[in-house]
């Protein structure tokens, strides 16, 4: 007997249509790329979603059809989140931090027919127009004094809003339509497509806006400081407008300062970002006595996408602001696993608060997860023993765009992430490493992150990474690469006491050698690919 209960479709413009009806004064705020902050509110944003869709389907834009952007942290990006999803095609945001190869491969993988890009791309996008033959259409995001004068036949986003009336009513259609693509940043190969649904979607937009999620609110004012082109900016711009947050978009700028300015001047609450962004917003606290950070109002912040090392969580706490350490990947949407706090743990001392903070957290619902070995037997949930963590739910992937990497699921349905994990007995995970960083030291396997997060509590530690080197006795040993703070840097024999009271003998590194800069990807995470070929040859000591 099947209920009784409307089969209505959860579609991305139920979202938009929401917050345009009942959070409609509520404010989204927006630094530009010409300069100019920009103020309007959800049904300024519906208004302009609308037209700028009118505009795409009058270019002849389809269901389906792939429609990729190269932009910031700005209204019109929000406004293309929801006026493409809305009419049924498929927004692709593509990551302006990669090699100009890995967009050009992206562009024509997925492609994508229209490009919209903020005019800082403007040069990026000249070269190229002529390397991308299957986008029809170019459009500047901007007004049309601030038009580039060397892109192609490009057309201007605000004159084809000025055109349209906004009067569109946003279809229905089957809710696991394809709602929008992202390509992994690459540490692990070739960008691989990860294709969303409208479904998918909205049902990971209720864990941002659970309790025992992110927490998010009409109470809470946003810095939205995960770029719009990384994994849907973690999910936010739908779940804010499924509850009414007020949106604070900080244009082209994700530097400390920036973030810090904006934090203060619009009372933000709640913020979000990989660790490379806090370490920025505290590199400029502390070169800034001026400044009072009291007046910082934020009272939650994510970190994720790499492990959150304990000096930040460690300083958040102090400044009595609650870290959320959230787990996930392109492939889950990305929201997984988030570390919240349980009530047994209200009576923990500081440091024991952190340590429940420092793992990635628990499951949220919908998010099934577990670690197996590599037969493939199930390991128990008891935080002894670290196996390869496989995850499955309705908003994790079924497989690649275009099939690239064939059949990703196992008989069951589960996804290996690729990242080795313990998980204790209450459930909370802990990210040891990626599988190919774990370094194997006479079979045993040292955590390369634990070794990092233990090296960046050094005070004259700015950055750190460690990496396996061939070695033959052991097989591998890790070298400690290290950026130093400016000032006073310690020297290798200091840092390894300090390591030596933090971790087991046999993990220390057998050398450190400092370096002014480590490389990243274009989502803020190590690099570890490029130092392994930079150290290829390494001689350890
Ligand atoms: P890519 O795979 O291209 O680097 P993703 O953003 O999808 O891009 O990265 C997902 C990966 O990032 C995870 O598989 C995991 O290795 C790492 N990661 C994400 N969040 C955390 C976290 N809180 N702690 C440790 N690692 C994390």
């Amino acid at each position: 007997m099947q209920g009784l209960m409307q089969d209505r479709p959860l579609l991305i413009s139920s979202l938009l249509e929401h917050a345009r009806r009942f959070h409609s004064d509520t404010e989204i705020v927006s630094r530009t790329v010409e300069g100019p902050t920009v103020r309007t509110t959800y049904a300024g944003l519906a208004e302009r979603a609308a037209k700028i869709a009118e505009a795409l389907i009058e270019k002849g834009v389809k269901p389906g059809d792939r429609v990729a952007t190269l932009a910031w942290n700005t209204h019109r990006h929000l406004e293309l989140y929801f006026a493409v999803s809305g009419i049924g095609a498929v927004l692709h945001t593509v990551n302006p931090r990669l090699f100009l190869e890995q967009i050009e491969y992206i562009l024509n993988h997925a492609e994508s027919s229209v490009l919209l890009f903020d005019i800082s791309f403007a040069d990026m996008v000249a070269g190229l127009q002529p390397k991308l033959p299957l986008v029809r259409d170019f459009i500047a995001m901007t007004d049309a004094a601030h038009m580039p004068a060397h892109v192609a036949n490009c057309l201007c986003y605000e004159t084809l809003i000025e055109a349209q009336d906004g009067e569109l009513e946003w279809p229905d259609f089957d809710e696991r339509t394809a709602s929008s693509l992202c390509y992994t940043s690459g540490t692990t190969g070739n960008p691989k497509g990860v294709l969303y649904s409208h479904r998918s979607t909205v049902l990971h937009s209720f864990i941002a806006c659970q309790a025992d999620g992110l927490q998010l609110s009409s109470r809470d004012t946003t810095l939205l400081s995960v770029p719009l082109f990384h994994v849907n900016a973690w999910g936010i711009p739908y779940a804010s407008a499924m509850c009414g947050a007020k949106l604070v978009l900080p244009g082209p700028n994700l530097d400390g300062k920036s973030l810090y300015e904006l934090a203060v001047a619009e009372q933000c609450t709640f913020s979000l970002g990989v660790p490379t962004v806090w370490l920025g917003l505290f590199k400029y606290i502390d070169e800034t006595p001026s400044l009072d950070p009291n007046d910082l109002k934020i009272k939650r912040v994510v970190i994720g996408g790499s492990s959150a090392p304990r000096s930040i969580i460690e300083k958040f706490n102090r400044m009595g602001i609650y870290v959320l350490h959230a787990w996930g990947m392109t492939e889950t949407s990305p929201l997984a696993s988030i570390s919240n706090l349980l009530s047994k743990h209200k009576d923990l001392s500081f440091d024991e608060k952190v340590d429940v903070q420092a793992k990635q957290g628990r499951a949220i619902y919908g998010v099934d997860l577990r670690i197996v070995n590599d037969e493939g037997q199930v390991l128990p949930h008891d935080g002894s023993i670290a196996g390869d963590l496989q995850v499955r739910g309705p908003w994790v992937t079924s497989g690649y765009y275009r099939s690239e990497g064939g059949d990703v699921l196992d008989k069951e349905g589960w996804f290996s992430t690729g990242d080795v994990a313990k998980i204790d007995s209450d459930g909370y995970v802990l990210i040891t490493d990626r599988s190919k960083d774990v370094i194997k030291s006479g079979g045993e396997w040292i955590s390369s992150i634990d070794l990092e997060n233990a090296a960046v509590a050094h005070p004259g530690i700015h950055e750190a990474a460690v990496i396996g080197i061939a070695h033959p006795k052991w097989q591998e040993r890790p070298l400690l690469v290290a950026v130093a703070k400016d000032g006073n840097p310690p020297t290798s024999d200091e840092l390894k006491q300090f390591l030596s009271e933090r971790v087991a003998k046999w993990w220390l590194p057998d050398d450190i050698v400092f370096v002014d800069e480590l490389p990243h990807t274009a989502t803020g995470k190590l690099q570890k690919m490029k130092l392994r070929e930079r150290f290829r040859d390494y001689v350890l000591p």
